[in-house]
């Protein structure tokens, strides 16, 4: 059956020679592989529809085994993503952690709305570090995850400071600190930024400023929950940390040279 389906490539491999298996993320059928037959060759028609990150619209043969790519169109082409090595290491990971938290052929439009429009963001120029966190927080639902975040975990309350903690699944009061010995010490700012990103409308997004050391906060908090309740280890996000690890080095060594 030919069919017309809207999407983004979220992995390609090469198969044989000439030919690619393309995985797409689509708006109608949910995660999807197909065979694009001689993409690798660069005179392709399929070469540049079927690059990492491409968001497009695909004509596609389907049947019972690995569907065909027929032909494609680009909508957007994520240009600005694929020429930034750090920009392509977000989306790299945006686009794992994606493929890795769901199986073939369960659609999910809220999913895909947030994974394109992460995208998109990211292509625009916005602050990479921060749509990621936002993706990551977004994507706690779709694994699975309720960490407890509009008030304390522990008493409910909604007034007063608070710290994150993995053990009790959520934010903690001032109050009841003292239930959780390892608790994560987070400053207001990165509390208010968690809650925001998990609970807001993405279409909402505007100009947001995220000061380097909250953004610090968030990565560490974030990366703590994923660690202890996704079950998920993603090669993308080592590459990630590597890449900021690497940045930050020649931020610093700019500034001493200064
Ligand atoms: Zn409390």
């Amino acid at each position: 059956m030919l069919q017309k389906i809207e999407g983004i490539v979220i992995r390609t491999s090469d198969y044989g020679e000439t030919n690619k298996v393309v995985t797409i993320y689509t708006r109608e059928k949910g995660k999807l592989a197909f065979m694009a037959r001689g993409a690798k060759k660069p005179n392709s028609r399929l070469s540049s529809v079927t690059q990492p990150f491409t968001h497009g619209s695909f004509l596609v043969q389907s049947g019972s085994g690995l569907g065909t790519l027929q032909q494609g169109e680009m909508m957007t082409s994520m240009r600005h993503i694929r020429e930034d090595l750090l920009m392509s290491a977000h989306a790299a990971y945006m686009a794992e952690l994606l493929d890795k938290s769901t199986e073939e052929k369960k659609p999910n439009p809220y999913l895909y709305e947030l994974f394109e429009q992460c995208l998109h963001y990211l292509n625009e120029g916005y602050d990479a570090e921060v749509i990621t966190a936002i993706f990551e927080m977004k994507m706690l639902q779709v694994i699975g995850l309720h960490p407890e975040l509009s008030g304390c975990a522990h008493c409910g309350s909604r007034e007063g400071r608070f710290a994150f903690s993995i053990r009790e699944n959520g934010f903690l009061c001032h109050r009841c600190f003292e239930v959780d010995p390892y608790l994560l010490p987070l400053s207001q700012a990165a509390i208010k930024l968690l809650r925001l990103f998990y609970f807001f409308d993405l279409k909402r997004l505007g100009d947001i400023k995220v000061k380097e050391e909250t953004k610090k906060e968030l990565r560490t908090a974030i990366s703590l929950y994923y660690d202890e309740y996704s079950g998920i280890y993603l090669k993308s996000r080592r590459f990630l940390d590597q890449m900021e690890r690497m940045q930050s080095f020649l931020v610093n060594k700019e500034q001493e040279e200064d």
